[in-house]
């Protein structure tokens, strides 16, 4: 969709680089980073003009895109010296990255990319798609990041944090009993994915405590809407397998309640699996992790299991009122209907929401969903 043009981008310098040492930096740079040459040489001739010229042109393909965000910015790099590579976690100004053939190296950030993304408070996030220099069997440098979808963000101060990028699903699991089942939480999940761009599935644990025929015009529901639904047991292993086979291959963001059985259902899918995954929540719990530190924990069947904490929690919650309707598939197509144009669809009269509502074409508990989500739960 987006095009790619080569573009030069002016990048300024961070603060402690305004008054450089000239040539030697220079040089340093263009043999560690294969700068362009020529462009070495028009930032030297400026150089020496002041702080407002103090910026250099790289080469860079750029997104074509309205939504670019700075790290969109593809910078030209050296291919044949690079290795492919996932973020795994981040730590501090190190990345854990596993390259394409499964070997972990500990990389660092090539400057030039923290002059680029000031807008972000990391640079590099969990999940991020990079292209690094091996320095030698365990370190390298992240040379380049990829352009993001799927992003798990929370904004603070004004500003996005990407916790993590690149999910292609998100998990969504209840359990029909014990815990009862909770549609509101599964409504708010699933409006979590569809801001975010993340594939909803929707998984209901625990089906060996019920009887599934009730479940079915729950399921039914959601699956008109387009929404995968799966009935699974941890304890019975029914339809575990299909969702194992759904998780290979794609990162996997799991959500749900504590307690309806998402350790258990991962630990039949890939046993020793939960014990990392616990062993994160247990720490943060303690406080230790006050920043919320997300991970790709790599599949045996192939994929990631994505552990943000956060998302548990709904401290990745940033949804305004008036956006709520857009994001429940079966309200959206009613809402131009409606004769105010701003109508909220809780209160006023010729609205076309209410009277899909009343005539059942949008189901009456997935509209208490909406209007309770629109009038403030959304802590
Ligand atoms: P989590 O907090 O979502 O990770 O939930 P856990 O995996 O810790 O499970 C919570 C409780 O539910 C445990 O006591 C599990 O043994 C139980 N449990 C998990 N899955 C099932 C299931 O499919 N059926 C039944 N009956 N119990 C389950
Ligand atoms: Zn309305």
């Amino acid at each position: 969709m987006s095009k790619k043009k080569p573009k030069k981008v002016r990048a300024e310098f961070r603060k402690n680089r305004l008054a450089p040492a000239r040539d030697d930096d220079w040089t340093r740079q263009f043999n560690a980073h294969g700068f362009e040459q020529k462009d070495t040489l028009r930032e030297q001739r400026v150089s020496g003009k002041g702080e407002m010229t103090r910026r250099r042109t790289v080469m860079a393909d750029v997104a074509d895109d309205a939504n670019t965000d700075r790290t969109d910015v593809m910078l030209d790099v050296d291919h044949s010296v690079c290795l492919a590579g996932r973020v795994l976690s981040v730590h501090g100004l190190t990345s854990l990255v596993q390259a394409i053939d499964g070997r972990l190296f500990k990389c660092a950030t090539r400057r030039l990319l923290k002059t680029l993304s000031t807008e972000q408070r990391h640079v590099v996030a969990a999940g991020d798609r990079v292209l690094f220099r091996p320095a030698d069997q365990q370190e390298g440098v992240i040379e380049r990041i990829e352009p993001r979808k799927g992003i798990l963000s929370r904004t603070s101060k004004g500003r996005q944090h990407v916790m993590v990028a690149n999910v292609d699903q998100m998990i969504i699991v209840g359990s029909a009993a014990e815990p009862y089942l909770k549609p509101h939480l599964i409504d708010r999940f699933l409006i979590s994915a569809e801001k975010s761009g993340i594939r909803p599935i929707i998984c209901i644990n625990k089906v060996d405590l019920i009887d599934r025929a009730d479940l079915q015009p729950l399921v039914g529901v959601y699956a008109q809407m387009g929404y995968a639904v799966l009935l699974v047991s941890a304890k019975t292993g029914l339809n575990v397998n299909r969702l194992q086979r759904l998780l290979r291959g794609a990162a996997s963001v799991v959500a749900g309640q504590s307690g309806v059985g998402k350790s258990s259902l991962l630990n039949v899918i890939e046993p020793g699996l939960h014990l990392r995954v616990a062993a994160v929540s247990v720490e943060s719990q303690k406080g230790r992790h006050t920043t919320t530190t997300s991970r790709l924990l790599p599949l045996d069947c192939g994929g990631y299991v994505v552990d943000t904490p956060g998302i548990r929690q709904f401290q990745l919650w940033d949804i305004i009122p008036q956006e709520v309707a857009a994001y429940f598939r079966d309200v959206r197509p009613y809402v131009s209907l409606c004769r105010f144009p701003n109508c909220t669809h809780t209160h006023e009269s010729f609205c076309a929401v209410k009277d899909a509502v009343a005539d059942g074409r949008i189901d009456t508990r997935r509209y208490e969903s909406y209007c309770q989500l629109y009038e403030g739960d959304l802590a």
